[in-house]
């Protein structure tokens, strides 16, 4: 049976062009990056050259980006890293109460370690209210942690925004654009972003490695004890075919956006309007706008979530 999937918040097919470029260094490429003989720095090469197609996407420098096991890793050293290295500075970290639970969970271990977490509200299209992030900063905030996009309703923060006010008040300023990056144009110097959390299996890349990027001169403290990897800031033997894979997934997605996300927002929008035409009350939840391109979150009264994707499972007699 041909499967539609519907579900790309959730994770992504590797793209083929991806794989080819990943397979080399399972197998003829295998050496160690910290290796200082040509297999070793054929692998090196090949995570330097990633980190510039991550740079290039996210319009950074590439000593400022960290690779990583995923998404939420990277939010763990964002949050952890820069809280305990700041302690000094403020206990006090703004986020919201939409976040994903890499996110949240980190603010509860954070909160166990003496720090104060405020989770902003969200209106009913799931926008921050920036007067009250204005009125949650005290003198003893050292970080806003907003997501880029939501990964349920899709919708899009006012990132620039907010990036200013972390900088007029000193502040740094961390997203979590997992849903985002290979979605949205990004350009951490203009939005005011310090930190930026990816994921590759998100963007048609594989699963277990991501990338943070840190704007040069921050400081944040290491979560994971060993070797020097990652300008010493993340230690373990280097993911190569991963990191390669997410390079060449983050290149592809940026490669043509404009069109993709043209044809991509139309056909979002055909099919709200269909179902919002066809099917008796229903809502749509996020923001019609300021939404991800690809998204669609619709509430159809009476009928709870489960059953749908139970029903949705079946064709006839044949279920997947
Ligand atoms: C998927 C996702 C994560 C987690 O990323 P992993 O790579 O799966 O660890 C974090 N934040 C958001 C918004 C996500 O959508």
């Amino acid at each position: 049976m041909f499967i539609r999937y519907f579900d790309h918040a959730a994770t992504t097919a590797v793209k083929e062009e991806v794989l080819k470029e990943m397979l080399p260094y399972f197998s003829l490429n295998y050496g160690n990056a910290s290796s200082i003989y040509s297999l070793g720095r054929s692998s090196k090469k090949a995570i330097d050259n990633a980190r510039v197609q991550v740079a290039e996407a996210l319009h950074c420098h590439p000593r400022e980006v960290y690779f990583t096991s995923g998404g939420s890793e990277s939010d763990n050293i964002a949050l952890k890293g820069l809280a305990f290295a700041n302690r000094n500075k403020g206990n006090h970290i703004i986020t919201t109460k939409i976040e994903h639970p890499a996110i949240l969970n980190t603010c509860k271990t954070l909160e166990k370690e003496g720090f104060v977490v405020t989770y902003l509200n969200v209106d009913e299209n799931g926008f921050i209210n920036i007067n009250e992030l204005k009125n949650s900063i005290t003198d003893k905030t050292i970080l806003i942690s907003v997501m880029f996009a939501n990964n349920e309703i899709g919708t899009i923060q006012p990132i620039k925004e907010i990036g200013k006010i972390a900088k007029l008040k000193n502040i740094y300023f961390h997203t979590d654009a997992v849903q985002a990056v290979g979605n949205v144009k990004i350009n951490v110097e203009g939005m005011g972003i310090d930190l930026l959390s990816l994921s590759a299996h998100k963007f048609y890349g594989p699963k277990g490695v991501g990338a943070l990027y840190v704007k040069e001169g921050i400081n944040f403290n290491k979560i994971q004890d060993g070797g020097h990897q990652e300008k010493d800031k993340r230690a373990g033997t280097e993911n190569v075919a991963g990191i390669v894979g997410l390079g060449k997934a983050i290149e592809l997605a940026y490669k043509n956006l404009d069109m993709y996300n043209e044809k991509l927002t139309n056909l979002r929008n055909y099919y709200i309007s269909q179902v919002e035409e066809r099917i008796a009350e229903v809502k749509l939840n996020g923001d019609k706008k300021n939404r991800l391109p690809g998204n669609a979150n619709i509430s159809f009264k009476g009928i709870e979530r489960r059953r749908i994707i139970i029903k949705l499972r079946c064709k006839g007699n044949m279920c997947i």
